[in-house]
């Protein structure tokens, strides 16, 4: 990323505890809780005592006395833990921490310019490939909803509407667009809803068909687990007809503009058992799942898989494409009207 993004430390700070820090690094069972201390062994040397290191509670602040003999604040540690920079620990934990990444960054004009401390950008070295969409683990934890909304997105982006063909309405019904500073700066901000509606993460899609090398085409929030959620699964539920399954956020998007609305996307070609439990659930014997994965390796295995699986509790049909490497986002609106006639 070549722009760097301004960060208000000062609010970082405040907005998380080293509590819950330690806790983010799963330590906090190795630590004994005193009057406003927590005590224990040293994370950052990796030493044993159990009292070398030492956090006010009320300072939030830590203190190793042993091999370290220094202390700081929690961008310090987290600074220390990852080798990185205060500015890059800042944006691992407003990652980390689902913080509003706009009340996180610093204003821009003179008069804040005093009392904030802009960082500069990130050393090389401290940059992390973000998590890519295929290699989350699974987990049955659900996503927490996010206290924030990424505001101020750029609908009208040529990625969106030339590049993928989505109409200005798409767009807008799905809130996506592209994020210009925060937690998904210059990508394209897709956000995702738990079956209840609410927003559990936001994807970030490389805006280039094809992002230069070590660049992920997407980026999902450290911590967000996609196996726990069916992009769309909250909005599908609420139409009639066949069920779609399909793959990614945009052949799900691009079926929806296409009048196909009861979608859902599993973002991958795998059905997680937390996925095939929501099916389970907003489906009966009666009902229809259309499984249309992109028609490669992968697609046809896991199809076969999943189709194999939701059989057991539901009328499901496996369609496939007469190209290989045909996906549904390649389909035309005739077609797609063709697809769901041949339904009826
Ligand atoms: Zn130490």
């Amino acid at each position: 990323m070549a722009k760097s993004q301004f960060v208000d430390f000062k609010a970082v700070k405040a907005a998380i505890t080293m509590e819950q820090v330690l806790g983010h690094y799963g330590l906090m069972d190795k630590f004994k809780r005193g009057t406003d201390s927590l005590n224990g062994p040293c994370p950052i040397h990796k030493g044993s005592n159990p009292t070398q290191f030492r956090v006010s509670v009320s300072k939030n602040i830590w203190n190793c006395f042993s091999e370290c003999k220094h202390g700081g604040n929690v961008l310090d540690f987290i600074a220390e833990m990852e080798d990185v920079t205060i500015h890059a620990a800042a944006l691992k934990a407003i990652e980390w921490f689902k913080l509003d990444a706009e009340e996180m960054s610093a204003k821009s004009n003179k008069e804040d310019a005093g009392e904030t401390e802009v960082a500069p950008a990130p050393k090389p070295a401290a940059k992390r490939p973000a998590t890519s969409v295929v290699a989350t683990t699974e987990k049955s934890v659900p996503n927490t909803p996010l206290k924030f909304r990424l505001d101020k997105l750029e609908r009208e982006h040529p990625y969106l509407m030339q590049e993928r063909g989505l109409s200005l309405e798409t767009i807008v019904d799905f809130g996506i667009g592209f994020c210009a500073k925060g937690m998904m700066a210059d990508r394209i901000a897709i956000p995702i809803h738990n079956a209840k509606g609410e927003v559990v993460a936001y994807a970030g899609r490389f805006p280039v068909e094809e992002p230069p090398e070590s660049t992920p085409k997407y980026k999902l929030p450290q911590g967000f687990r996609k196996s726990q959620e069916l992009f769309n699964l909250d909005r599908a539920i609420r139409e009639s007809g066949p069920l779609f399954i399909v793959e990614g956020f945009f052949d799900c998007m691009k079926l929806h503009q296409h009048g196909c609305k009861k979608a859902v996307a599993l973002m991958g070609s795998t059905l997680s058992a937390t996925q095939e439990e929501l099916i389970r659930q907003h489906t009966d014997s009666r009902s229809q799942v259309i499984i249309m994965l992109d028609e490669n390796d992968a697609g046809r295995a896991g199809r076969e898989d999943i189709a194999c699986r939701l059989s057991r509790f539901c009328f499901v049909k496996v369609y496939e494409f007469p190209q290989p490497d045909m996906e549904p986002e390649h389909l035309s609106a005739e077609e797609v009207r063709l697809v769901m006639e041949g339904l009826r």
